[in-house]
């Protein structure tokens, strides 16, 4: 079981410390984060605006130094997605050059590369826009792309840093459904930081819920549903209202 255990570890953050340091002061960000993400898993990172989160990630992402502790990977290089919040899609390259940019940059663009970016976007909808520009797609329909232009790279790790933060609240239920169902069957790992409780219950296999700043980690959900669905329907379920209002009283409010 334990050895099955390890090999099913995708990462491991292990006593992570993050103190930022400008000419007159000094923040502390991270007091000693541990946890660990399993292969395919979907994991959510939740806590008060300014504890840290993103921090976390672009420590994982390496874009950011750590002060201490360790960052594990259960593989050598392994490749990493990052997905931002805000439209980072170029607006005077089409849908296709924009997918097709992260392979440019780590010079993995061939035919069969090529292929897959169009298949992915043909999967996923956007077959008709492949030559248009980001300005003729809705904010949804961009980030489906930021996140097909991710999965391009074939990522052994996604990170989504409240991925739907930009849109209406129609367009972020409609794109949790699909973001979830492409990342599933796509058989990915991620983890994504919110400050969205309803949206971490509903998309996530574990919840990571962290205190307000200096932060540590202040308890582990693990979100278990009878007849688990898509997230719009989980948002439906008995056991929604349950995390929700547990969730909400460990929540470190007014911060
Ligand atoms: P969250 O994502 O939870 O809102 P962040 O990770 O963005 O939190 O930031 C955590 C804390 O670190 C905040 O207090 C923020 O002001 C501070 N911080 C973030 N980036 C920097 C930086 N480059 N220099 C100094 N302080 C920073």
């Amino acid at each position: 079981e334990d050895i099955i255990f390890m090999n099913n570890t995708c990462l491991e953050v292990k006593d992570l410390k993050k103190i930022y340091h400008d000419k007159y002061s000094e923040t502390i960000a991270l007091n000693n984060i541990s946890f660990n993400v399993k292969d395919k898993e979907y994991i959510s990172i939740i806590g008060p605006s300014g504890c840290g989160k993103s921090t976390i990630l672009g420590i994982i992402a390496g874009i950011i130094n750590k002060s201490s502790g360790d960052i594990i990977f259960n593989k050598e290089n392994p490749t990493i997605g990052y997905m931002l919040q805000e439209d980072s899609l170029f607006p005077w390259k089409t849908i296709l050059e924009n997918c097709l940019l992260g392979l440019e940059i780590t010079k993995k663009l061939n035919t069969k590369t090529k292929q897959r970016a169009i298949d992915l976007l043909t999967t996923y909808g956007l077959k008709d826009f492949i030559n248009k520009y980001p300005s003729s797609l809705s904010g949804g329909m961009k980030q489906r792309v930021a996140l097909i232009r991710t999965l391009v790279l074939n990522p052994d790790i996604l990170l989504l840093d409240e991925p739907f933060s930009a849109l209406d609240y129609q367009t972020r239920l409609t794109l949790s459904d699909e973001v979830y169902e492409i990342i599933k069957k796509e058989g990915k790992t991620a983890i994504m930081v919110t400050h969205d409780i309803a949206e971490a219950i509903s998309m996530s296999d574990r919840i990571i819920l962290l205190s307000k700043r200096p932060s540590h980690v202040k308890k582990i959900y693990n979100v278990s549903f009878k007849e688990k669905s898509i997230p719009t329907e989980n948002r439906k379920k008995e056991e929604f209202t349950f995390y929700y209002q547990n969730i909400w009283k460990e929540l470190d409010h007014h911060v």
